[in-house]
């Protein structure tokens, strides 16, 4: 086992042997059974060993949220605001080895690992900020010396479950919304990223302790498949929001919805980009690169299909191969590298795999694919694949850093086959041209939950909703008022009249004498 030095941001719940527990309400763990090695994709060496939880401990954990909801929920929303300041503080303090820790277990370059530590401080200002925001409406009434109104109320324990991809910055998305909403957490991680977790979890831990608040507003559960299936049939849990492949959101929410609880997806994307005639060519190589193989092609909003108008074609492919050409692989935590490792050894396979489809589909490889084999770990460089937009292979979503190119005539035409797939989620468009800009925005251009101009698929900023359509699950996280996910609307009618007038004129005329 390797050595790894957190002891600082895991104050309580370090290991010194790296092994951790199945489940942990406040600092309190739990004993499970069945050591899973958790292996970092950096050099292919086991950096921890976590245990799975079984029914009892996932019970526990499940009441235990529930009690801190029922006094959490009573805090008023400024207050519990003040609470996530703190944490924010905590995270500010730690940022830097908390990104030493989504390098280790996620592969991410240093650089994008210290972004997605931002991404959660920023999610946590931005609560701060909503905790005084939760505000419903006053609605016209019809009938006289009446008040409509709305109110927005708490819900319950949240149960977050996690990619491997961005292990803290998700969750945190959830957790900052979810606590001023006024609601507890329980967290089910990606097995591939347990001290993204526990580490969050801590620093959390220390921010209600300074606070003065009951440490079971925060909890984590190790598993999988089981575990999950255990706290999402769960009726205590009020809001199940996962994170992950389109594959288990569908197992998630068709459980979620069997006994008619609330979920929120954010699924798998396959996203797009359209390069127009009038587009910076320049500006758009450089959002095409990062959109493509930055996090190793490992984010759900990562380019995966690129239309480019057939007059532009030959030159644009010409300018991406000498770029990745010049593309350093390595270390993630070197800085001179642009691109680390992929997740794991399958994922390696998953992307030789859909090379070798889509060239037997008529595609022809143009860049990359290749394995690196002077490396320990899990590293294969960027490819790109020129192939129509209607092949099988094209129409699924390969987490890796693989590009189709495909060409198109008419921007209708380019639209409609972005439109095409089953996935929604981020799409672009790089051009000069206003009505190309505005028709691609338009009802009859994106289908997608993300839709930029002259900007890459990734890389998005808090303060938007985050989401996307059809099987990426319809859900939106962050900014905007996805915090309306996390609570419940009640309409109050208030009568402050002598008469009952009843709405929509219906006359109800009891006999006099009673
Ligand atoms: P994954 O679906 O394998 O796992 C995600 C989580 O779900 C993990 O915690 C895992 O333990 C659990 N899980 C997996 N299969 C399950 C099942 N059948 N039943 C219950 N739980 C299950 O995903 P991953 O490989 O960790 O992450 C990559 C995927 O996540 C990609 O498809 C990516 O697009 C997607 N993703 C989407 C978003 C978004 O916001 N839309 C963000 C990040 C990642």
């Amino acid at each position: 086992m390797q050595d790894i030095p957190f002891e600082s941001v895991l104050p309580g719940l370090y290991d010194k042997n790296n092994h951790y527990g199945c489940a942990y309400i406040g600092e309190t763990r739990f004993a499970g059974s069945g050591a899973v090695e958790v292996v970092s994709p950096n050099d292919g060496l086991v950096f921890a060993c976590i245990e799975t939880a079984a029914q009892k401990q996932i019970n526990i954990v499940v009441e235990s949220a529930r009690q801190a909801y029922q006094q959490w929920s009573s805090v008023p929303a400024p207050k519990r605001g003040e609470l996530v300041r703190l944490f924010a503080g905590q995270l500010r303090k730690f940022k830097e080895p908390l990104a030493r820790i989504i390098t280790l277990e996620a592969g991410k370059p240093l650089q994008e690992s210290l972004g997605e530590v931002q991404e959660l401080i920023d999610v946590c200002d931005f609560a701060v900020g909503l905790s005084r925001q939760l505000y419903g409406l006053t609605i016209a009434t019809e009938r006289v010396n009446h008040r409509m109104m709305e109110q927005w109320h708490p819900i319950g324990p949240v149960l977050v479950i996690t990619a491997f991809n961005f292990p803290m910055a998700v969750w945190g998305w959830n957790a900052a919304l979810a606590l001023v909403c006024g609601n507890s957490l329980i967290w089910k991680p990606s097995s591939q990223c347990p001290l993204s977790a526990l580490a969050c979890h801590a620093l959390l831990l220390a921010a209600i302790d300074e606070f003065g608040g009951n440490r079971a507003l925060s909890s984590v559960v190790f598993g999988g498949k089981p575990q999950v299936e255990m706290l999402v049939d769960n009726k205590n849990i009020a809001l199940v929001s996962a994170t992950g492949s389109c594959a288990m959101g569908r197992a998630v929410g068709t459980r979620v919805a069997a006994r008619m609880g609330r979920s929120l997806l954010e699924l798998g994307g396959n996203n797009a980009m359209i390069l127009c005639p009038s587009a910076d060519l320049e500006l758009a190589v450089r959002a095409i690169t990062f959109s493509a193989l930055g996090t190793s092609g490992q984010r759900c909003t990562t380019l995966r299909r690129l239309f480019v108008e057939q007059t532009i074609k030959e030159n644009i492919i010409t300018k991406l191969q000498a770029v990745y050409a010049t593309v350093k692989i390595g270390d993630p935590f070197d800085q001179q590298n642009l691109m680390g490792p992929v997740i794991n050894q399958q994922a390696v396979d998953v992307m030789l795999a859909s090379i070798k489809a889509a060239v037997a589909q008529g595609g022809k490889l143009l860049a990359g694919g290749q394995v690196v084999t002077d490396k320990k770990g899990f590293y294969i460089t960027p490819a790109i694949i020129e192939i129509d937009a209607q092949a099988e292979i094209v129409q699924k979503e390969t987490f890796a850093p693989l590009l189709y190119i495909h060409s198109y005539h008419c921007l209708e035409q380019a639209v409609k086959e972005q439109n095409s797939v089953d996935q929604g989620l981020s799409s672009a468009i790089f051009t000069r041209d206003i009505s190309e800009a505005e028709l691609f925005l338009s009802a009859k251009g994106s289908d997608c939950g993300i839709a930029n101009v002259n900007i890459g698929t990734s890389g998005a900023e808090i303060g938007g909703a985050f989401g996307g359509e059809k099987d990426t699950g319809g859900g939106r996280e962050s900014g905007s008022d996805a915090w309306k996910n996390y609570m419940r609307r009640c309409t109050n009618t208030i009568n402050y009249g002598s008469e009952l007038p009843l709405a929509q004129g219906i006359s109800f005329e009891l006999p006099e004498n009673i």
